[in-house]
């Protein structure tokens, strides 16, 4: 097109644009465009427009089409901004441009839509999908009125016409071949058929990436606004529309067929689809993308000397790809579902039978006088315990014995629908278009009993496959029977986990009669090395398998699944499966806890199991846990469990005893600070430390006044929030009392160091003589700041002057948190007088500490007696040994100091690519990434950082905001974090930035 281009320049355009009301002195801007000459014109209002001088072959009926489409669009007043068509002087929509190089030309000015560009933005989770989904629906539903003669005509783009790529199949390689034959035999087969079922209608023919414009209005695009360009709309299959749209919105992303779901979804709410342009979809979606690698494969043949069209269609392979790995069926169902249909259309046909079935016996028989009974396996089942218990297979088979048997059960039954835990590691993670996911909805029936327990079939039929699917928890041996009980239904059962020896004799086609011994349950670890049990599943398709079928689904495709596969358990002889209780948590919770007790994240979590660095959800998804530090070996560490189950199994009492427990633990504590400290007291959290430190240093000086510094938090007891400014200077505080002062933020971020040590000192002047100051070496729900050097011993020295004490808080940071010491007072060079201690304590379990120099814990026994009921007592100190000593045996101080460091140094460099991140701060695993809107202006960015920390949520890890303005996110992992953990957060935090951008 460059040759077009040349002909008309910009001063020429200018005078073109004169033709139109209003445009002299207009700003000109060539755009790029591969057929029409395009330009923008800036107005001196500001307004803009987009001047097409259209190509000399272009006929003037075509762009009437295209301008009578606008105007019939432009009457309805539709939620999208859609291109206006603006008269000429003369009141035309089309001007005529005698003479031009090439021959006549056709101009017309269009209005401008402000937006941005889809394909050159990085539209963030399902919302754009749907919207996109919305935007064509409002389209399409405008459009089913409209006729042009113009629209009836062949452009090689309309997806209906697909079949003609067959002509150039000898462009491609074999394996490419091979994918365009498979989808042009799909189309053939699917769509040709449903070709007079499909609505038809002008349809707009061109949703690419390019033509789609997000809102621009917004840090995040997520509304699709506007598509442009209508030079390819014509007379089509309506879903066509919709096929196209979907070809290029998913095309970079890991699951396309889920993201295709999304577009879908917004589409039929919109515009409801109909059964058959459901059922087309998938292979007109293929149609699409196989037209467009034949039309770049046609260039690139006619133009081997470009090398962009040589690359060019590498995106639309990938996608072909991925595309020819989806069973069409499945595709078809999700598409369904979308539609909140029955995803399985044979589903009601199998429904109507199965009322009428009465199962024979038992599958698994039941020993004379034996019991059966229900397992529960599921993600968060209280019977299956450690993670260990299952990822171990010789501990598992002992969890499920040990069960049996204190349920007093043969059989145990269970499984359907059930979320379960046993793929959710590192080796079965799955990209999904949202961060890793897990296979963890089980669709078939376990029926866990002593290996060579007999199989019986549950009904006639003839087998199908015979198969032994080795390796670590697959089915192994396993037998698939196909049933035909009545004239047009047909199902299939599958058995896994069978004994080898027991299916050597079935060959594919033999008849089963029902009732017949068909099988044995296999040993491990013949049986794919689980417990021994049988898994038994029902299919109403089979999706192009033949000896294995996917027994576990994702939860986000849960609904498709088991409308795939139903509850075996009534066909099984078990009636039917336990639905798990609808719980309402959200909403109970809202009734019976206080308002004031808030949820993290805009949707919240539903938490069942911890791991080590991890957190489940009741889906069995599992989250990187980036943000807590209270299980500070990690959660559910088999150690400190271990540690607090046995002694509560033995003894839990209050300290007016004699115990090893409590002397021992404050021995071990004490050894870990310096040595002034001599003498410590138990609580049950940090609050409570912090209000016993102050009650002490209060009592042991006589005084009240007590220094804190802003943005700093110590509990939520009166006397802690007293002295907490990050809870009276915020929203609900009544302000500082008159015995507390308060020393500004010592945020070197956005003040140097000496300006900040010189506003301590002006404080300091005035303040009364103090009974304490308190503070975190760094400020954690103050924004993670660490103040700069010199900064607490030049107020130590003036506090200790006038006689006040030092507390510090280590609620958050001790026990080697900060890598580079084991308490965050060392990395200032401090020695204070009173340390307190909470949250990693007792790794999770409530226990806290106060440690203090002797000379201070003589002066608070003022006579008055320390009772605590709960605080140090035998099982809280056991733990809290346990944990002390984990952090010692796991090196976990020197880990927080290299995966930490490692962290820091990561986010520095993701900070060179977003200015968005205006500092990364902190020490070890206690970090701190502060979001600003200008790194010079530093103005608080805290809706970006919401945003980022719901996204990264959505994506698999959970951090939180912090600081008075929530802009600050705050980094605090169990200490047993690793590099790999630490790369998949930069990772992931990259592509939720770039979403923002
Ligand atoms: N001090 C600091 C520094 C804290 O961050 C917290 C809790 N976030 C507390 C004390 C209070 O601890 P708890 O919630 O265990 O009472």
């Amino acid at each position: 097109m460059e040759h077009a281009k040349s002909v008309i320049k910009l001063p020429d355009v200018a005078h073109i644009a004169q033709s139109w009301p209003g445009f002299q002195n207009c700003l000109i801007e060539a755009l790029p465009g591969e057929i029409d000459l395009n330009f923008k014109l800036t107005r001196q209002d500001g307004a803009c427009f987009v001047l097409k001088i259209a190509h000399p072959d272009t006929s003037l009926e075509s762009l009437d089409f295209q301008n009578k489409l606008l105007q019939h669009l432009a009457k309805q007043a539709l939620p999208l901004r859609l291109p206006q068509v603006i008269l000429s002087q003369k009141g035309a929509t089309i001007h005529l441009l005698e003479g031009a190089e090439g021959g006549n030309r056709y101009v017309r000015v269009l209005s401008w839509v402000e937006g941005r560009v889809w394909g050159k933005s990085s539209p963030a989770g399902t919302a754009p999908l749907e919207s996109l989904g919305k935007a064509l629906g409002v389209l399409d539903a405008a459009l089913a009125a409209f006729e042009h003669p113009e629209a009836r005509r062949y452009l090689k783009w309309d997806v209906i016409k697909m079949p003609w790529i067959e002509l150039h199949f000898e462009l491609f390689p074999e394996n490419q071949k091979k994918i365009l034959l498979y989808f042009l035999s799909l189309f053939k087969s699917e769509v040709t058929p449903r070709l007079n079922q499909l609505r038809q209608s002008v349809i707009y023919n061109d949703a690419n990436d390019y033509n789609i414009l997000l809102d621009p209005a917004t840090f995040v695009p997520l509304d699709v606004i506007s598509l442009i360009d209508y030079g390819d709309a014509l007379y089509s299959c309506t879903v066509c529309d919709l096929a196209i749209a979907i070809a290029y919105a998913v095309i970079d992303k890991p699951d396309p067929l889920a993201a295709a779901a999304a577009v879908v979804r917004g589409y039929h709410r919109q515009y409801p689809l109909q059964e058959a342009e459901a059922a087309a979809l998938f292979p007109l979606v293929a149609a699409r993308l196989c037209i467009s690698v034949t039309v770049s494969a046609l260039n690139r043949s006619e133009h081997p000397e470009n090398e962009y069209l040589q690359i060019s269609d590498r995106t639309a392979w990938s996608l072909l790809e991925k595309w020819h790995k989806i069973p069409p069926a499945l595709a078809h169902y999700t598409f369904r579902h979308a539609c909140d249909w029955e995803p399985c259309p044979q589903r009601p046909a199998f429904n109507q039978w199965f009322t009428q079935f009465n199962a024979p016996a038992p599958i698994v028989p039941l020993p004379a006088g034996a019991a059966t009974g229900w397992l529960d396996l599921s993600v968060g089942s209280l019977d299956i315990g450690h993670n260990r218990n299952f990822e171990d297979s010789d501990r598992f088979e002992r969890v499920i014995e040990n069960l049996l048997e204190e349920k007093g059960i043969a059989v145990g039954v269970g499984g359907y629908n059930e979320v379960r835990p046993f793929y959710t590691t590192d080796s079965y993670t799955i990209q999904s278009n949202d961060g890793p996911h897990w296979r963890t909805v089980h669709l078939g029936l376990d029926l866990w009993a002593p290996a060579h327990t007999a199989v019986y079939a549950p009904l006639a039929g003839v087998v199908l496959a015979v198969q032994d699917n080795e390796g670590e928890r697959d089915y192994g041996p396993t037998l698939i029977l196909e049933h035909t009980p009545e004239p047009g239904l047909t199902f299939y059962t599958l058995y896994g986990h069978l004994s080898r020896a027991s299916i050597a004799t079935w060959k594919v086609g033999m008849q089963v009669e029902q009732g017949a011994h068909v099988a044995d349950i296999g040993p491990r670890p013949e049986n794919g090395n689980w417990p021994p049990h049988l898994h038994f599943q029902v299919m109403l398709d089979l999706l192009g398998n033949s000896g294995d079928y996917p027994g576990v689904a994702y939860p986000d495709q849960r609904a498709v699944w088991t409308s795939i596969c139903p509850d075996p358990a009534p066909l099984a002889g078990w009636g039917a499966s336990p639905t798990p209780p609808d719980l309402r948590l959200s909403q109970r919770r809202s009734e019976r806890l206080g308002p004031n007790l808030s949820l993290s994240y805009q949707r919240p979590l539903h938490i069942v199991r911890g791991h080590l660095q991890y957190l489940y959800d009741h889906e069995g998804r599992r989250y990187l846990d980036a943000v807590n530090n209270v299980p500070h070996v990690g959660h559910q560490h088999e150690r400190v469990v271990r540690a607090g189950q046995r002694q509560m199994a033995v003894l839990n009492t209050n300290t007016r005893y004699l115990h090893p427990n409590i002397v021992g633990l404050a021995g071990e504590l004490l050894a870990t600070l310096p040595p002034e400290f001599e003498v410590c007291y138990f609580v049950n959290s940090g609050s409570e430390a912090n209000e016993l430190a102050l009650r002490m240093a209060r009592t042991a000086t006589g005084r009240q006044d007590t220094l804190v510094i802003a943005g700093g938090y110590h509990g939520n007891t009166a006397a802690s929030v007293a002295v907490s400014s990050y809870k009276f200077d915020g929203p609900g505080g009544g302000g500082a009392l008159p015995h507390i002062h308060k020393l500004p933020m010592p945020d070197p971020y956005r003040h140097p160091k000496e300006e900040i040590i010189r506003q301590a000192q002006t404080v300091l002047k005035t303040t009364p003589p103090l009974a304490a100051f308190i503070h975190e070496s760094i400020l954690s729900c103050g924004g993670q700041i660490v103040p700069p050097p010199g900064y607490f011993s030049e107020i130590y020295a003036q506090v200790r002057a006038s006689g006040g004490l030092c507390i510090a808080d280590e609620v958050q940071t001790g026990l080697g948190r900060p890598g580079a010491t084991y308490w965050a007072f060392q990395l200032h060079g401090l020695v204070p007088d009173i340390v307190t201690i909470g949250k990693p304590l007792g790794n999770g379990h409530p226990i806290g500490a106060v440690a203090v120099r002797r000379d201070i814990a003589r002066a608070f026994a003022n006579g008055m007696e320390y009772f605590n009921t709960f605080g140090g007592n035998p099982v809280s100190c056991a733990i809290a040994h346990e944990v002390l000593n984990v952090v010692y045996d796991e090196n976990l101080q020197a880990n927080a100091q290299e995966v930490g460091n490692y962290l820091l140094e990561q986010m520095r460099q993701l900070q060179v690519y977003y200015p968005l991140i205006g500092d990364v701060r902190g020490s070890g695993l206690f970090l701190g990434i502060e979001f600003v809107s200008d790194p010079h202006l530093r103005q608080a960015a805290a809706l970006q950082a919401g945003w980022l920390v719901n996204r990264m949520r959505e994506r698999g890890i959970l951090l939180s905001t912090d600081g008075p303005q929530h802009n600050v996110i705050k980094i605090k992992p169990p200490m047993c974090i690793t590099r790999p953990n630490v790369d998949f957060l930069v990772e992931q935090m990259g592509v939720v930035m770039k979403e923002m951008r």
